[in-house]
């Protein structure tokens, strides 16, 4: 289970940093734009809607419900667990650093 979290936060993760290189070449449209296959934005976005319906649909990793999206935090062993906004007041508490 601890490894569907960790596969879907990096999901999201690369999912986030392809919307920023996007964002970014849109800001700048210089000579970023033209090196780009036009291919890889419609990849990057079909990934980062795949990415959303994954956190959307997930359990809460503490009280194993779905409890809407849910908010990924790190854990002192390295782990990472998804925590609903229920939860999330518990994961304060323990000074997780969230995602
Ligand atoms: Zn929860």
């Amino acid at each position: 289970m601890s490894e569907m979290v960790v596969a879907a936060v990096v999901m999201i993760v690369l999912a986030g940093a392809a919307v920023y290189a996007v964002s970014r070449s849109r800001m700048n449209p210089g000579k970023t734009e033209t090196a780009k296959p036009a291919r890889s934005n419609v990849i990057s976005m079909e990934g980062h809607r795949r990415a959303k319906q994954n956190a959307t649909e997930q359990l809460c990793s503490s009280c194993r419900k779905k409890n809407g999206k849910l908010i990924f935090y790190a854990q002192d062993d390295g782990s990472v667990v998804g925590l609903c906004k229920d939860c999330k007041a518990k994961a304060k508490k323990r000074d997780m650093l969230p995602l």
